[in-house]
């Protein structure tokens, strides 16, 4: 079978005019992900046998609750416990004694999975033990594909992103080695060069707007404009280390 691509999609972000396509594609599928988990899904036995077992992770429990819905998210909670205290024990044990697993490079969160080995309901904030993560990191491998997919087929693809401004730092890094893994060599060479002059030159550009936030403040540049510096903080954090900071929590509609 076909693996599914995201081409509407990925051209969609990259028009988009955000610092990264990737972290926007990123912030519609967990906000998908979690209306979907707390929408008309939880009542689904199939679902919430995998919520049962899997679990969630810090960052998106916290998500959950801010969503709303608390009776959405008492159910799944109620069964989740019992799962977990069916298992705590056992759990217990081999969390105690878990061997110790090889780091693992991020995923579509950037989460790295730190330390030991712990099973069932001792781990924190790892993707593999949380449904929502888990349904992330299954997208993302496909919306690397489609970057490489768009790049091999589409002759304009990679004048778009020339022309774009760029990704942040852990998604640009993800999507060349993408590139280097499943394009001929010298294909991806002449990616990897456009994009890595295009990112040059869209760093350069934050570094002006962080700086200039910073120049604002001296008491001469009072009148002066702030170009494109107003939200040069968030942006500047997105493009270090993707992500949304200045986004307000994801609730219900
Ligand atoms: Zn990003
Ligand atoms: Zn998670």
């Amino acid at each position: 079978m076909k693996e599914k691509l995201y081409t509407i999609e990925v051209m969609d972000a990259v028009k988009a005019g955000d610092e990264c396509p990737c972290c926007y594609l990123e912030r519609k599928l967990e906000q998908d992900t979690i209306s979907f988990t707390l929408g008309s899904s939880y009542m689904e036995d199939d679902i919430r046998a995998e919520t049962d077992k899997i679990g969630f992770c810090r960052k998106h429990t916290k998500m959950m609750y801010d969503y709303g819905n608390y009776l959405g998210n008492a159910w799944i909670l109620k069964t989740r416990m019992m799962y977990l205290r069916k298992h705590f024990r056992e759990d217990l044990e081999k969390s105690l004694d878990g061997e110790t697993q090889p780091k693992s490079k991020g995923g579509f969160l950037g989460l790295v999975k730190i330390g030991g080995s712990k099973s069932g309901a001792f781990t924190t904030s790892k993707k593999e033990e949380c449904y929502v993560c888990r349904k992330l990191d299954e997208t993302y491998g496909r919306i690397m594909n489609t970057f490489v997919y768009l790049l091999r087929t589409e002759p304009e693809f990679l004048g778009l992103l020339e022309n774009s401004k760029g990704f942040c730092l852990p998604h640009f890094r993800d999507v060349l080695e993408a590139c280097m893994e499943n394009m001929k060599k010298d294909e991806a060479d002449r990616v990897k060069k456009v994009l890595t002059d295009m990112m040059e030159r869209e760093l350069a550009r934050i570094q002006e707007d962080i700086d200039w936030f910073i120049e604002k403040y001296d008491y001469r540049n009072q009148g002066a404009d702030w170009k494109n510096s107003k939200d040069a903080v968030p942006r500047t954090m997105q493009k270090i280390t993707g992500g949304y900071p200045a986004d307000p929590v994801f609730r219900q509609k």
